[in-house]
Order: C-alpha cells, then structure tokens, then sequence
C-alpha cells in the first residue's frame, strides 16, 4: 500500500485528537507530507475517526489531485495543499475546531501570547484570518497567507490551523493553542492580563526554532 505508515499514523492522531475532544463528531482534517514523493496522505470527507482504516486515506499531490484511495478527501484538501505549497519545511498540517480557540475565532479576534508555549509558535499572537466558505479556494488563500511563518492561525467564525515538521509535532502544537486559548480566555475574565512584550515573544519563538528537548 503506497505510504501505509503515514496513512497509520493519521489514524492513530485522528483518534487521539477526537478521544480528547479536539474535534466533534466528523469535524476537522489531518495531513501528512510524504517529503521523498511530495504526496500528501490526508482524511477522507466526513467520515467517523473511530472507524477509519488505511484504505480511508487519501493520497493526493500537491494539487490536490488524487493520487491513489477510493474515497473523497477532505473538502479543505485546497487549504492543506496552499500551507504545504507556501511552506516547505511543513511536514504536517492539522486543522480542529477545539472549543476555546473557535470561541476567539467567532469574535474574529487574535490571541495574545500571554505562556512561552504559545509565543514559541507564532510571531508574537495567534493572528485570525477573516471568514470565508469551508472549502474554498478564498479560505486556502487568506488563510495560508495569514499563517505567514507561524505554526498556527485561526481561521474567523470556523476553528484553527496548526502546522509541525511532522504529525505529531502538529498535534502537540493543536493541544497547546487551545489550552493558550483556554487560559487567554480565564485571564481576560479575571482581568488585568499581561500580554508578552515584544521582546519576549521574540525569544520564546527563536528559542523553539533552534530546537527543544533531548538531542
Ligand atoms: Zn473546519
């Protein structure tokens, strides 16, 4: 089966986003980058992630042009192809609609950097793209230029947009933006939030791009 192991590994993070509620019911997208053939394996149309198997999985280039798989991929395949096609390095991309971050979406509102974690992935807040229909080529767009460099963006009155070097770094970095999301969230209530400057932010993001954890 052409590229079986990232087609398990979609699954195997699809369950785990939707065990912890990342995404309800069929919402949501995930891709993989294979670098040696420039194939994207990505999530088949609506369908439940509990019961996706292999030969549920897409494989499309660059274009989003099907490559091998019987089922329809994801209507946001034009969305995932523009993020893969601006940004090389990107080996993955994972889109949700996590509750604290949609929240910050639907009032089309950027999230400040107010933990080193989320200041490490973008340059300085969680910018938001403005709203435009699921699926189409406007909402791969202005979202894909909206990400810029950064590894996540939210996508206004619909969810967010995390991207990692692999799929479980994309994951990771979903689990932080909605717990950055969460906790911007209880701050502003409590009140008198203080937000990273800049010089801060600056630091925490060079700081993750030179690498974090064990050698
Ligand atoms: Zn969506």
């Amino acid at each position: 089966m052409l590229l079986e192991n990232q087609k398990n590994k979609i699954i195997e993070i699809g369950k785990r986003i939707h065990a912890e509620k990342l995404v309800p019911l069929t919402f949501g997208n995930f891709s993989v980058r294979d670098f040696d053939t420039g194939y994207i394996c990505i999530t088949p149309s609506g369908m439940p992630y509990e019961a996706l198997t292999p030969e549920d999985i897409v494989v499309v280039d660059i274009d989003g042009n099907i490559v091998d798989g019987k089922r329809r991929p994801s209507i946001e395949t034009g969305l995932h192809c523009a993020v893969y096609k601006k940004r090389p390095e990107v080996g993955s991309v994972v889109h949700t609609h996590s509750t604290f971050v949609t929240a910050w979406a639907s009032c089309n509102k950027e999230i400040p950097s107010i933990v080193a974690e989320v200041a490490a992935l973008v340059s300085g807040k969680i910018k938001c793209a403005p709203y435009r229909p699921c699926g189409s080529k406007e909402l791969a767009e202005v979202t894909s230029d909206c990400l810029g460099e950064d590894d996540a963006v939210l996508l206004g009155n619909h969810g967010v947009l995390v991207v990692g070097k692999d799929i479980d770094t994309a994951y990771i970095n979903a689990v932080i933006v909605e717990e950055g999301a969460k906790v911007a969230y209880y701050a502003q209530n409590i009140g008198g939030m203080r937000i990273l400057d800049e010089k801060e932010c600056a630091y925490e993001r060079e700081s993750a791009k030179k690498g974090y954890g064990q050698i």
